[in-house]
């Protein structure tokens, strides 16, 4: 790779900022909620928990790329406007995925960061519209996308005109079946060390079993993550998507607690 806007060599490292919140600097960044929006009650209750824990943005699913065409879908608009009425009840940024960028302008209004799954890594017309809006990026890493493939989609859409992109390790496809997927943390070392975007951890998605989820959290802060994105409801067993990585809320204030110990030791 030469001449990238994502190396480090192109300018000075990049720090995204998500209304006040800001990710990429020494402080370690909190991002947390249920795979999907479920209801607004439930929503209002569980963004009362996350404030109390001092997360910093709020996550929730309101399209949802599912392995399977007769799972639960999402919300779709409804569930944006949930969580924005969330959101402005517990000043929490919202950072939501959108699968089509057709949807890319209307759902403009009410969020604060747009996520592009892991299934639409790949997405180049998506990525492209996404470098012209005006939003910060939350960029998962592909299911079985190597680092370089990572970054030349976040090259897609710096160079279409958006820098404020952050990268999420989110765990790869792997020979191993034990976990869901295999959490590759090389990644967070190698982007530290050569590139100039954050970089945050979902080890929900990287283990897929939530007894696995503090372990990693601690493991990914160790190694120079800029931030953790966990899902978390109050009720995990009953999450209608996702359940199993699904923490509740005292493993998630025992993750947030430990990890901001672990990062003042660095
Ligand atoms: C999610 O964050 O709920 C999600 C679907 O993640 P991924 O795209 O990494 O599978
Ligand atoms: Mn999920």
């Amino acid at each position: 790779m030469k001449n990238l806007l994502v190396e480090k060599n192109s300018g000075p490292n990049i720090i995204v900022k998500v209304r006040d919140i800001a990710i990429g600097d020494k402080e370690p960044v909190f991002i947390s909620g249920p795979c999907s929006v479920e209801s607004y009650d439930k929503m209002m209750a569980i963004g009362k928990e996350l404030k109390n824990i001092g997360i910093h943005i709020l996550r929730g699913g309101a399209f949802k790329p599912r392995t399977s065409p007769y799972d639960f879908q999402g919300l779709h608009m409804e569930g944006i406007k949930i969580l924005h009425e969330v959101g402005k009840s517990y000043n929490l940024p919202i950072v939501t995925e959108i699968m089509d960028a057709r949807d890319i302008e209307k759902c403009i209004p009410y969020i604060d960061m747009i996520q592009v799954g892991s299934r639409n890594m790949y997405n180049y017309t998506l990525l492209k519209e996404l470098g012209k809006s005006s939003l910060p990026i939350l960029l998962k890493r592909g299911i079985s996308a190597t680092v370089s493939e990572w970054l030349y989609a976040a090259e897609y859409i710096m160079s279409s005109g958006n820098s404020q992109v952050v990268l999420c390790e989110r765990g790869i496809r792997t020979f191993e079946t034990y976990t869901r997927n295999t959490l590759d943390l090389n990644s967070v070392a190698v982007i530290k060390e050569n590139y100039r975007l954050p970089i945050i951890v979902d080890p929900s998605h990287g283990t897929g079993k939530r007894e696995l989820v503090e372990s990693m959290s601690l493991a990914s802060i160790a190694c120079g993550a800029h931030g953790l994105m966990i899902e978390s409801h109050i009720c995990p067993d009953n999450a209608v998507s996702d359940a199993r990585q699904t923490v509740n809320m005292d493993t998630l204030k025992s993750i947030v607690n430990k990890s901001k110990v672990l990062n003042d030791i660095l």
